[in-house]
């Protein structure tokens, strides 16, 4: 399976007038981009496409990729008033892929640069926070320059993100949309290295960084090193590689380490990669992981099997991976709401696996801001900014993982857009005082 099949009109059609326009629309409060979903929806009723796409992008410019790529079971989709009806809740999120897609993978834009303002913006990363930004800033008259490490841009949209939700073409068509806006999208630019972050700062009037989360943590177990174990990111990053035709597990046996979406994602690619057997590793039980429902359903309909209540504690083998040795777990008492977990000594076991995929969180981004002291992290890594999105440097505006930890792409979007606003009032008020 790959990415879900675009409605067809009829199909379309039929489920826009199943939609009961609710007056309240719970369905667009459950947005974090406050998506006016009853709009969009009566405007495909109308037949009316291009007011219908310009209400989703212009509320979240990612719009066809969410439409994809959302937790919409959890989200709009679980909000919708017809779950309490007993009926099936409108596929909100297939519409606005619906909606969306002839315009912005067709490449048809409906957005305007704004006005020139006068004022240079830099954004720091091209995923979704960064894009999001950008957009919203060359609407207000920015001129905006987008900085990636990466080769190609999108950040997890384009790299991290199972192809069976979102393929990379998509995103990558999504991202060409976006840059007609008349964004600058340097790629292969890693700042700290090729350009050094206080140089954008004495060059632009603001910068924006939406850097996102490093590489998983490491395990710290024997054997981590073998040929075999691997950053399940970097594993999903490789199955959307113009070569991921030629992957294959057949004869593999996988172990995923982690309760999480990317645990889930690695799991159900590598069932799908026709691996002879996957299991998913997690300390804790079933009721604790980070995976949402929908996700743990879709791994066990791929024949997954969980192993919960276990930790890795070595990973056997010579030269490659040819085992993984796991202990029983339990729960201690601990400070906080969650207790900690602890392994139970004498409780080994094997698991005959082949392949290890790490997916037990990835690392805040402290190596990045180490050198600059002027914006502040909290205790776990994030970065501390105010209601705007703006740092302890008033010149620094942050959002999407770096600053919430890690969650959702349409959180990274709505970060992005709010900070674009953030950046715009504040340098509007410089303008106004620089006139008076
Ligand atoms: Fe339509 Fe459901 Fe939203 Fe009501 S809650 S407006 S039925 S999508």
């Amino acid at each position: 399976m790959r990415q879900f099949a675009a409605l067809s009109r009829r199909e379309a059609l039929a489920e826009a007038h199943r939609c009961l326009m609710c007056w309240d629309a719970p369905c667009t409060r459950a947005c974090p981009t406050v998506i006016d979903v009853p709009g969009f929806i009566k405007r495909i009723a109308t037949g009316d496409d291009r007011g219908s796409a310009h209400k989703i992008l212009s509320a979240n410019i990612l719009g066809s990729s969410c439409g994809r790529v959302c937790p919409t079971e959890i989200l709009c989709e679980g909000a919708c008033v017809l779950n309490d009806l007993h009926d099936r809740p409108i596929q909100i999120g297939r519409l606005q892929a619906y909606s969306t897609d002839p315009f912005v993978l067709g490449g048809h834009q409906i957005f305007n640069r704004g006005a020139p303002s006068g004022h240079r913006v830099a954004v720091v990363g091209a995923g979704p926070a960064g894009l999001s930004c950008a957009a919203e800033l060359v609407q207000l008259g920015y001129e905006v320059a987008v900085f990636d490490a990466d080769d190609t841009p999108g950040g997890l949209n384009t790299h991290g993100v199972a192809d069976y939700k979102l393929r990379q073409e998509t995103s990558l068509a999504e991202i060409e949309w976006i840059r007609g806006l008349g964004i600058e999208i340097r790629s292969g630019v890693r700042v700290g290295t090729d350009i050094e972050f206080e140089d954008l700062l004495a060059e632009y009037d603001a910068v924006f960084a939406g850097v996102g989360l490093g590489g998983i943590q490491p395990l710290r177990i024997p054997g981590e090193d073998l040929a075999g174990s691997e950053d399940a990111l970097q594993f999903i990053r490789r199955l959307k590689s113009p070569h991921r035709d030629e992957m294959s597990l057949v004869g593999e046996r996988v172990a995923v380490i982690g309760g999480g979406n990317t645990s889930i994602d690695a799991a159900t690619q590598s069932a799908r990669l026709g691996a002879d057997k996957v299991y998913v590793v997690y300390r804790r039980g079933r009721d604790e992981m980070r995976a949402y429902d929908h996700e743990f359903e879709r791994a066990r309909s791929d024949g997954v099997e969980f192993v919960f209540w276990a930790a890795p504690v070595a990973i056997a083998g010579e030269d490659s991976v040819t085992g993984l040795v796991c202990r029983r777990t339990e729960l201690a008492g601990g400070d906080g709401n969650r207790p900690a977990v602890v392994l139970v000594e004498g409780t080994d076991f094997a698991l005959d696996v082949t392949r290890v995929f790490r997916a037990t969180g990835q690392k805040k981004r402290r190596d990045f801001f180490s050198g600059l002291s002027a914006i502040e992290l909290d205790a776990e890594g994030r970065v501390i900014v105010d209601d705007a999105f703006r740092t302890a440097h008033p010149k620094v505006w942050a959002g999407g993982d770096c600053v919430n930890g890690g969650q959702e792409v349409v959180n990274a979007v709505a970060h992005g857009k709010q900070a674009a606003r953030g950046i715009d009032s504040a340098l509007r008020r410089d303008r106004t005082e620089e006139g008076s």
